[in-house]
C-alpha cells in the first residue's frame, strides 16, 4: 500500500504540480494522508539549497489545497499513505526528514528490524521526531552516507524508498521484496512511481526495480546496482494507454466500474476466442489439468471469492477436487500434494498476501497459474502462465469489473462454450445492468442495524462476495450465509432492524424464518438458464451497495481504512 511518486529533471519546471497529478492517480493506494518534498532552487537573491516539505491528513486534494505556490524546481517526490505504524496524523506523514532536515524520504512496506534501527541511531544521538518507521530510513541514510547501496544489509521487511538530499539533488531509490516501483522517463524528466497508471502519457520507457536493487539518478543519468556492485538493467518501450482520471461522466469510479462490466465480458470472450497467446496458453493449462489431481485457488477479498467461485465450477466441469483458500491461510503445513497445480486470483498482481502464499507453492514446486489484471506486475512475472484480466484500470477500492472478469475467465480456461451461449450471456449481463435496480429493490427505509446474504452453493460464494461490497462501502455490518445455516445459530441475530437478501429461488424456508422474526427480506432471482449467467448476477447487488454508501454519504471509491493493491502483509 502507499503511494510512491517522484520526478526529477535535469532543469527546474513544474515538477510540483506533476507529483500530485500522478498522487492522485496513486490515491487509490492509501488516503490516510500526504506530502511532498521538493528541492527549493538555487536563485541569485537565494544561493541556499533547502528542502520545502508540505503535508496534509486526508487525501490528494486536501494536499493539493494546501499547496499554494508552485515554484519550479528540479526534485519532488511524493506519497500517499496508508498508516502501518503510527496513527494518522500530520508528523507520521511521508515524507519523513533526518534529524538535520537533511534527507527527506517516501517510503511503501514495513521495517520489521523497527527497533533494532532505533537502538543503532540512539547510539548515534539521532532522536527520532514519530513512531513510524520509515523514519529511521533517512537518518541510517545519513549515517551510511557514501556506503547507502549497502542500505539493505540494515533494514529487514518488505519495502521500497525513495530519497532525496539537499547536497546533491539526486533521488536514491532502494527495494527489498515484493513491493512495486517502476522509473519511468520521457524526454526531459524522470518518473519514480509505484503504479505505471500513474505516468504521464509522455512516458516512452520504463524499467521496474528488482528484489534488493538500489538506484541513483544524477541529472539524467540513472545507475543501478545489487548489493553495492554496478549492474545493468533493460528498459522497456512503454505506452501509456488509458486515462485513469477519467470518470467517463459517472460521479464515481465505482459506478463506471459496473457499467463497464458487459463490455468487458463482450471483450474477454472474444480475445479468449481469437487471440493466438491466449489460445496456446489455454491448451497448455488443459495439458496440465491433465496431469494434476487437485488444483488449489487462492486470492484475498474479492479474489478469493471470486476462487471460491470458480473451485464449484472447476470440480463440477472437470471432476477434479479442487480447494479455495484465502492467500494468507495457505501455510507450510497445508496438505498441497505433488501432482497439484495453482492457480493464484489477483487485480494488481502485488498483493503481498498472495506473493507470500506462492513462495509457499513454489518451495512445494507446484506450478502456478495467475488471473491477473496486470500482466506486468510480479504475481505475474512469477507465474507460469499469466491469463490477462483484460479490465483496464480498476481504481475503486471495492472490486466490481474485476471480479466479474476473473470468473468468466475461469470458466472460458477449462471450458469451451458455444457461441450461443457466449452472445445470451452477454445479452443477459446487459439486461441485468439496465434493470439492477428493478430486479433488486433498494428498501424503503434504510434504517436497518445489520444485513444477512443467504443462498445455496455458487449463490452462497455470491452472498460472500455481496456481503463484502455492502461492508466495504456502507460501514453496515453485513454476513454472506449458507441459508440452511442460519437455523444452527445466526438466527439469533435476527431482529425488526435485520434486512436478508435472499440469492436464487432455492431459499424460502430461510426467508419465511426471518420474516417470522420481523426481518426484512428482499429476493434475487438468479436465472440459470445460461451456464455463464450467474457471473453477471452480482451486478444487483455492487449496484445496491453503490447506492446505500451515496445514501449514507459515503463516498465508495474510498472506503475509510482501506486501500487498493494490499502490498504489506
Ligand atoms: N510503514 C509506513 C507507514 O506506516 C508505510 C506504510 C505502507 O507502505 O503501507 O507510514
Amino acid at each position: 500500500m502507499c503511494g510512491i511518486f517522484g520526478c526529477i529533471s535535469q532543469h527546474s519546471q513544474n515538477l510540483i504540480d506533476k507529483t500530485l497529478q500522478g498522487l492522485k492517480i496513486l490515491e487509490y493506494r492509501g488516503y490516510d494522508s500526504a506530502g511532498i518534498t521538493y528541492h527549493n532552487a538555487k536563485t541569485q537573491t537565494n544561493t541556499e539549497t533547502k528542502l520545502t516539505t508540505i503535508k496534509s491528513v486526508g487525501d490528494i486534494e486536501q494536499l493539493i489545497s494546501k499547496v499554494k505556490n508552485h515554484p519550479q524546481t528540479t526534485v519532488c517526490i511524493g506519497h500517499t499513505r496508508w498508516a502501518t505504524n503510527g496513527e494518522v496524523n500530520i508528523n507520521n506523514s511521508h515524507p519523513h526528514l533526518s534529524y538535520n532536515n537533511e534527507i527527506a524520504v517516501v517510503h511503501n512496506g514495513i521495517i520489521e528490524n523497527y527497533s533494532e534501527c532505533c537502538d543503532l541511531l540512539k547510539a548515534n544521538d539521532i532522536k527520532l521526531k514519530t513512531p513510524v518507521d520509515t523514519e529511521v530510513i533517512p537518518n541510517i541514510l545519513y549515517l551510511l552516507h557514501d556506503n547507502k547501496h549497502n542500505i539493505h544489509k540494515y533494514l529487514q521487511g518488505q519495502y521500497v524508498f525513495c530519497a532525496t538530499d539537499i547536497y546533491s539533488k539526486n533521488l536514491f531509490l532502494a527495494k527489498k521484496g515484493n513491493l512495486p516501483l517502476y522509473i519511468g522517463r520521457d524526454n526531459d524528466t524522470i518518473y519514480i512511481t509505484s503504479d505505471t497508471l500513474a505516468l504521464p502519457t509522455s512516458t516512452n520507457e520504463i524499467v521496474a526495480l528488482d528484489d534488493l536493487d538500489t538506484c541513483e539518478i544524477i541529472d539524467n543519468q540513472i545507475l543501478f546496482f545489487k548489493e553495492n556492485q554496478s549492474i545493468k538493467k533493460s528498459w522497456q518501450p512503454f505506452n501509456q494507454s488509458f486515462i485513469a482520471s477519467d470518470k467517463n461522466g459517472f460521479s464515481t469510479y465505482m459506478e463506471k466500474e459496473i457499467n463497464e462490466i458487459p463490455d468487458i465480458m463482450q471483450r474477454i470472450i472474444s480475445s479468449y476466442s481469437t487471440d493466438k497467446t491466449i489460445l496456446q496458453q489455454i491448451q497448455a493449462l488443459r495439458a496440465q489439468i491433465k496431469n494434476s489431481n487437485c488444483i488449489h485457488i487462492c486470492g484475498c477479498g474479492t479474489s478469493y471469492h471470486a476462487a471460491l467461485i470458480l473451485s464449484k465450477v472447476f470440480e463440477k466441469e472437470l471432476q477434479i477436487r479442487t480447494i479455495a483458500h484465502v492467500s494468507s491461510e495457505l501455510n507450510q503445513t497445508t496438505l498441497l500434494n505433488e501432482k497439484a497445480l495453482a492457480i493464484v486470483i489477483s487485480q494488481s498482481g502485488e498483493t503481498a498476501d498472495t506473493l507470500a502464499c506462492m513462495d509457499i507453492l513454489q518451495n512445494q514446486k507446484i506450478p502456478i497459474i495467475a488471473l491477473c489484471n496486470i500482466t506486468t506486475s510480479t504475481i505475474a512475472k512469477r507465474s507460469e502462465i499469466t491469463f490477462p484480466l483484460l479490465c483496464g484500470p480498476e481504481i475503486a477500492v471495492a472490486s466490481t469489473k474485476v471480479f466479474c472478469a476473473a470468473i468468466l475467465i475461469g470458466c472460458l480456461i477449462i471450458k469451451n462454450y458455444t457461441q450461443k451461449i457466449h452472445n445470451e450471456f452477454i445479452q443477459n449481463t446487459r439486461k441485468t445492468l439496465q434493470n439492477a435496480r428493478k430486479i433488486l429493490h433498494f428498501p424503503n427505509t434504510n434504517d436497518f442495524s445489520k444485513i444477512f446474504i443467504i443462498g445455496k452453493g455458487i449463490a452462497h460464494a455470491l452472498a460472500l462476495e455481496s456481503a463484502l461490497k455492502i461492508k466495504e462501502v456502507s460501514y453496515i455490518h453485513c454476513e454472506g450465509y449458507p441459508a440452511n445455516e442460519l437455523k444452527h445459530g445466526p438466527l439469533s441475530m435476527v431482529d425488526t432492524t435485520t434486512l436478508a437478501i435472499t440469492i436464487g429461488d432455492n431459499v424460502s424456508n430461510t426467508a419465511a424464518e426471518i420474516q417470522a422474526r420481523g426481518g426484512t427480506v428482499i429476493n434475487l432471482p438468479i436465472d440459470n438458464k445460461n451456464p455463464l449467467n450467474f457471473i453477471g448476477q452480482i451486478i444487483p447487488v455492487q449496484i445496491f451497495a453503490l447506492d446505500l454508501a451515496q445514501s449514507k454519504n459515503i463516498n465508495p471509491d474510498k472506503p475509510r481504512n482501506l486501500a487498493k493493491s494490499v502490498t504489506v502483509l
